[in-house]
């Protein structure tokens, strides 16, 4: 499996850091690195530029 964000290559299963998420039907995973900046970007959208 492979970071769809930076590239990382981990083996299965996935490391516990390693997140999945579901996007238009389509399964990205990103490695705990990715993980976290994805949800600081994620909660920081909704927290300001979403309300
Ligand atoms: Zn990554």
């Amino acid at each position: 499996m492979v970071c769809a964000r930076c590239g990382a290559q981990a083996a299965q299963p996935p490391p516990l850091t390693w997140t999945c998420s579901v996007d238009k039907g389509v399964r990205s995973y990103f490695c705990g690195t990715c993980s976290r900046d994805n949800l600081r970007a994620i909660e920081g959208r909704l927290d300001s530029d979403w309300w």
